[in-house]
């Protein structure tokens, strides 16, 4: 149960006046950023299989859109409330700003447990979810991409959906669909892929060998999964992995390619059952404290709080999910010297290939993968040096450092459109 300790909207706001008081934003632009513009709530019914009708209820909310449309994934999953989409929205307008791509933020979610629906079932609800919030969404309005269960398939049937009601096919209205509906090259592994460059990145700031790194990763899934695989081929020894059925630890090192074949033949995308030689079975606790050299949680939201942030043993966390590490742990991590690249900055590399996709949806011109990572690659080597700096200039934390620069942009857009009317 969430306490309001916990709450991630409470938490996202707490992460905002943190910057706001350094930035010294006056009260009315504090006023306007601390709360999303619009929130919609829909409760939808869908036909089960056997005939039966439930009700479903989901969100859609906007946080900001002085920047752009908004952008921001859609979860599926049994915790999903009104607060986190809120704080997922939130860190999104936050995100986009930091890697200065042209939208605001969004987020989506359905309270569902998508494991105990039949793809038919989840097809309906996916469907009558998009046509549901489909009066917010738009190329130029609002554009979804996937998050916490939801993949490529769940993009194809929302953008059939929307385009279904326009008569004609609109590719820009969601990014994260397959390579052959418009997706772009180079999405899907896009978020896994940019964490990896934080990592690499941090131990060229480190001066690191990145052969040297022993790195755990709590989450198996798109982030989790293609993070793992990406330093894997790097030369870096992943040495335990978590999925929802718990951990996996080797300490001479995982084979990441078996791991990554074995979950992807699994109903549910799991490592249940996955056996090797001299592979340990360890608990999800457990796993965040085993000592390493990077941590990357790449699951779900306050997975290192005030409770186990003091039994941390890594060098630095890499944030892979949203939201992974509540204020008070980056307090305590803080004062151990546990550095923390933060989620808007370590998980960006999705939404920089979303733009990428949204502009080759627009402009119906698609380009060769090479020409995609380079770009994200650029984009978040960059943003990674400019936090990285004002972090060392300014004697701060990275998270700091990525607000003051990301609640910055967001402000002086939001004052220089001015207020309407
Ligand atoms: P996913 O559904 O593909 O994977 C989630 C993974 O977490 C699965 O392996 C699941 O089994 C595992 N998991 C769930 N509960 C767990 C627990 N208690 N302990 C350990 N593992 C657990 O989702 P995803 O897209 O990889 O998203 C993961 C995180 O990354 C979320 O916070 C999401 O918001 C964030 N994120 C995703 C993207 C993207 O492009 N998909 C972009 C930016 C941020």
């Amino acid at each position: 149960m969430m306490s309001a300790h916990d709450n991630p909207f409470h938490i996202a706001q707490q992460q905002f006046d943190k910057a706001a008081d350094l930035l010294g934003l006056q009260e009315g632009i504090r006023e306007v950023l601390r709360v999303p513009q619009r929130e919609l709530t829909v409760n939808f019914p869908v036909k089960r299989d056997d005939g039966t009708t439930k009700v479903f209820t989901g969100y859609r909310v906007q946080h900001n859109l002085g920047r752009g449309p908004a952008k921001g994934g859609i979860r599926y999953h049994p915790q999903v409330d009104i607060d986190e989409v809120r704080a997922l929205a939130m860190w999104m307008t936050w995100k986009c700003a930091l890697v200065n791509i042209p939208f605001g933020g969004a987020k989506g979610g359905v309270i569902v447990d998508p494991a105990l629906l039949s793809i038919g079932e989840l097809e309906r609800l996916t469907r009558r979810f998009a046509t549901e919030i489909g009066l917010l969404l738009g190329p130029d309005r609002d554009i979804p991409a996937p998050d916490v269960n939801t993949n490529p398939q769940t993009m194809a049937w929302i953008m059939d959906t929307l385009s279904m009601h326009q008569g004609h096919t609109v590719n820009a209205v969601i990014t994260g669909k397959p390579v052959l509906v418009g997706g772009s090259l180079g999405r899907n592994e896009a978020t896994g892929r940019g964490v990896s460059l934080m990592v690499r990145e941090w131990a060229r700031a480190a001066r690191t060998d990145l052969d040297d790194l022993a790195i755990i990763i709590q989450g198996f899934g798109n982030v989790g999964g293609i993070a793992a695989e990406s330093l894997d081929q790097m030369g870096c020894k992943v040495i335990a992995v978590s999925d929802a059925t718990g951990g996996y630890f080797r300490r001479g090192g995982l084979d990441i390619q078996a791991m990554r074949a074995y979950a992807a033949q699994h109903p549910r995308r799991l490592l249940e059952g996955y056996q090797e030689p001299g592979v340990e079975r360890v608990g999800n606790a457990e796993l965040l404290e085993m000592p390493c050299d990077v941590l990357i949680p790449a699951a779900l939201e306050n997975q290192i709080t005030g409770q186990n942030a003091g039994r941390i043993r890594a060098k630095v966390i890499i944030e892979g999910a949203n939201g992974p590490t509540t204020p008070d742990a980056d307090a305590e991590l803080d004062a151990r010297g546990i550095t923390v690249v933060p989620d808007i900055l370590a998980n960006a590399g999705g939404v920089t290939v979303s733009y990428f996709e949204w502009v080759q949806g627009l402009q119906s011109f698609f380009w060769d993968e090479i020409d995609v990572n380079a770009k994200l690659e650029k984009i978040l080597v960059d943003a990674f040096n400019q936090v990285y700096t004002l972090s060392k200039e300014r004697e701060i934390s990275m998270r700091l450092a990525a607000y003051l620069l990301s609640v910055r942009r967001v402000a002086d857009a939001t004052l220089i459109r001015g207020i309407y009317p």
